[in-house]
């Protein structure tokens, strides 16, 4: 078997742009953007955007933890940073080059980084669809994932966005900031990839304990349960809402919030799921929160 090669790795933005106008210009560039300390669900989305671009395009990932999108009293300073084994895991994908700048690389303006998101003179505000759910438990968050998104759409130029449905949200939140900024980059959402018995992979599980692990399942089995009711005629939001609270709730965890919303706006129904709907999930599990999500199919 070929041994994989290890991606080109560029600290700076202008060694990775010299890279860029080095491509043939007409080539797809496909870029999965994420904070590192990878996982297999990263991975799949470095195999999707090579099937996207096929041999004669590039694929670039970007490794960055941003810390405009936390909040004070997130995990900024502890979130895992594993370069070395990212480097290794993206290397069978076929990723050909990873942009890993440092925070001042990125945000040379900003001094103190621990004021984060409000430091920023210039920043994408999404507007609504960014003030509830996440937005709404997490304020300045889509503004700072948004900011970062175009800096580095800025700086890659990408033919295709790459992201994973697993932050369902934010890919509704960045598709709407392309579509109304007219950037030139076609957004895919890729399917969220599991742990054996269900559980979405993050980069957060590691924090959890051996004994809060195997309760985590509990979100995925709730997002099931609500749809194979709604399979089975259940209509009502509200019933399936309390359907995934009380599965979660059971296994000890506390539900932030666990709702079926409209699958392009995220608004809620009032009565009935009479459009295209997602079921959210956000709870809290020790010290750890989690998020999860699953499309439910709808016909008239
Ligand atoms: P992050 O490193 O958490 O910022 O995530 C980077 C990208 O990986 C985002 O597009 C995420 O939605 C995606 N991602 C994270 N976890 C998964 C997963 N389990 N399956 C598929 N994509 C994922």
């Amino acid at each position: 078997m070929k041994a994989s090669v290890r991606p080109l790795l560029f600290h700076t933005i202008a060694e990775f742009r010299a890279w860029r106008a080095a491509l043939a210009p007409a080539a797809p560039l496909a870029f999965v953007p994420t904070m590192g300390a990878l996982h297999e669900g990263h991975v799949s989305l470095a195999h999707h955007a090579r099937k996207l671009t096929g041999p004669a395009g590039s694929v670039a990932a970007s490794i960055f933890v941003n810390p405009t999108q936390f909040g004070p009293a997130e995990d900024f300073s502890k979130y895992p940073r594993t370069l070395n084994a990212d480097l290794d895991l993206l290397a069978p994908a076929g990723v050909d080059a990873v942009f890993a700048p440092s925070a001042e690389e990125m945000y040379p303006t900003i001094s103190e980084l621990s004021t984060q998101h409000s430091a920023l003179s210039t920043s994408v505000d999404p507007g609504p669809i960014a003030t509830i759910l996440e937005g709404a438990l997490r304020p300045g968050h889509f503004r700072g994932v948004c900011t970062v998104v175009l800096k580095l759409l800025n700086i890659v130029t990408p033919t295709h966005l790459v992201m994973g449905q697993k932050d369902y949200q934010q890919n509704a939140v960045l598709r709407q900031m392309i579509r109304e900024l007219n950037i030139p980059t076609a957004h895919v959402m890729c399917p969220t990839i599991r742990e054996p018995d269900g559980l979405a992979m993050s980069s957060r599980n590691r924090y959890l304990s051996p004994a809060d692990r195997p309760r985590a399942v509990a979100i995925h089995r709730a997002l099931t349960a609500a749809k194979t009711a709604f399979q089975s005629g259940e209509k009502n939001p509200h019933t399936l809402e309390t359907l995934m609270r009380h599965t979660i709730e059971s296994a000890g965890l506390s539900v932030q919030y666990a709702l079926p919303a409209h699958a392009d706006t995220l608004s809620p129904f009032p009565a009935t799921i009479n459009a295209p709907c997602v079921l959210l999930v956000a709870a809290q599990l020790g010290a750890t929160r989690l998020i999860d999500n699953i499309c439910l199919e709808f016909t008239l």
